[in-house]
């Protein structure tokens, strides 16, 4: 993305799916908290029969969330989980998906307990590092990819792997789920993807008062297919909350801008700090895939991991020392959060998982808010030596 695109970016955040209301002026999109719509004569509405099916709010939101991925359709869900589940309900029994090893926990969790159990098949697979091609078989109808993934923060090469994809017969979706880069730092359909996921709980939300997902498409048929399940399995983002993500994206530009301006900073800092073993951050030159990053994002985010010197004690006072830094699962608001992935975020992932992951009792994940970033600074430094 030029500058010319990110000025784009910010214009469509504020503008892209919203109008005055047409019977009061309103600038702001109103919560249409209501689940029917009165009919002139039996068929003949105003393109509106039942909340489910569609709602203006909604509406409004998942126009946004479309033009901010640059595609042509967007469903606004009631969780970021809704969606995972959605793109699960487009296969079949006997179906195989190829996810990243390192893939969000709650993701884990759906492909691991809930649908293995109704005959799909899982293949998790270190995409970073391990060629796509090799694992792809007859029935693999589906990719999972996040980049960067959660908390190792790995950079898959989502051009790679869409070309991989195109070229097998199986010809298997490509999902991406772009919950941590956002569409101001990364836009995979632009890149070939076919679906994009959020959580909009995290940054496109931005605020930490909504739990929502989305789903992004630029293809007309998966389009249809994705209408059909939204409607069928019903899990759609009510309207109080679909107004709430709504205006939390018209500051994602500025938001997105402060949380990778402050992580870049404290990344370096950290990196230099006596009581920090090591750091990932994909705006490191130190990152593995550091070039893959800049190949296909515009910035790194605001998500930081690393490593504490010591063992779990270590980590323990690191994190109960902190006072401006909540220590909270989530991430991607405002206010600065740490969390440890071993206790908290990732429980669920088995413990061997886990080991070959590198997600050890020293790991530490930061989500980097937008505060002033020496008060951000002074609360890490002091923690972390309080933590020796
Ligand atoms: C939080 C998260 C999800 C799940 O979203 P919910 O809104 O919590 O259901 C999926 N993927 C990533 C990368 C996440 O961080």
């Amino acid at each position: 993305m030029s500058e010319l695109n990110k000025q784009g970016f910010s214009t469509k955040a504020v503008h892209a799916g919203v109008v005055p209301d047409p019977t009061t002026g309103a600038i702001m999109t109103p919560i249409y908290a209501t689940s029917t719509y009165v009919q002139a004569s039996p068929g003949k509405h105003k393109g509106f029969e039942y909340s489910r099916t569609g709602n203006p709010t909604r509406r409004a939101l998942e126009q946004s969330l479309a033009a901010l991925e640059s595609g042509k359709f967007g469903f606004a869900l009631s969780s970021g989980c809704t969606g995972v589940d959605l793109c699960m309900h487009l296969l079949q029994q006997g179906d195989h998906v190829i996810s990243v090893d390192d893939v969000y926990g709650g993701t884990a969790r759906l492909f691991r307990t809930v649908w293995a159990h109704h005959g799909l098949e899982f293949d998790f697979v270190d995409l970073a590092n391990q060629a796509l091609g090799d694992f792809i078989k007859p029935n693999t109808k589906m990719v999972w990819i996040e980049s960067p993934t959660n908390p190792m923060l790995k950079i898959i090469d989502i051009r790679k792997v869409v070309e991989t994809a195109a070229k097998h017969q199986a010809r298997p979706l490509v999902v991406v789920d772009n919950t941590f880069a956002t569409p101001y730092f990364q836009q995979p359909l632009s890149l070939g993807a076919d679906i994009v996921l959020h959580s909009t709980t995290k940054y496109l939300n931005g605020h930490s008062d909504v739990v929502g997902g989305a789903l992004v498409t630029n293809d007309d048929k998966l389009a249809a297919r994705l209408a059909h399940l939204h409607n069928s399995q019903g899990g759609v983002q009510g309207p109080f909350d679909s107004w709430l993500v709504l205006r939390g994206i018209k500051t994602l530009a500025l938001r997105m801008a402060q949380h990778e301006k402050s992580a870049l900073e404290i990344a370096k800092r950290l990196e230099a700090h006596a009581q920090v073993e090591s750091v990932i951050y994909p705006g490191l030159s130190s990152h593995p895939q550091h070039e893959v990053a800049k190949k296909q994002m515009t910035g790194f985010g605001g998500m930081i991991t690393f490593f504490i010197r010591g063992n779990l004690d270590n980590s323990r006072r690191f994190l109960e020392q902190l006072r401006l830094f909540g220590l909270a699962e989530s991430l991607g608001g405002v206010e600065s959060l740490a969390e440890h992935p071993a206790i908290m975020t990732h429980a669920s992932v088995p413990a061997e998982v886990r080991k070959k992951l590198g997600i050890s009792d020293t790991l530490v994940r930061l989500s980097v808010g937008i505060e002033n970033l020496e008060d951000l600074w002074l609360d890490l430094d002091g923690a972390l030596k309080a933590s020796a």
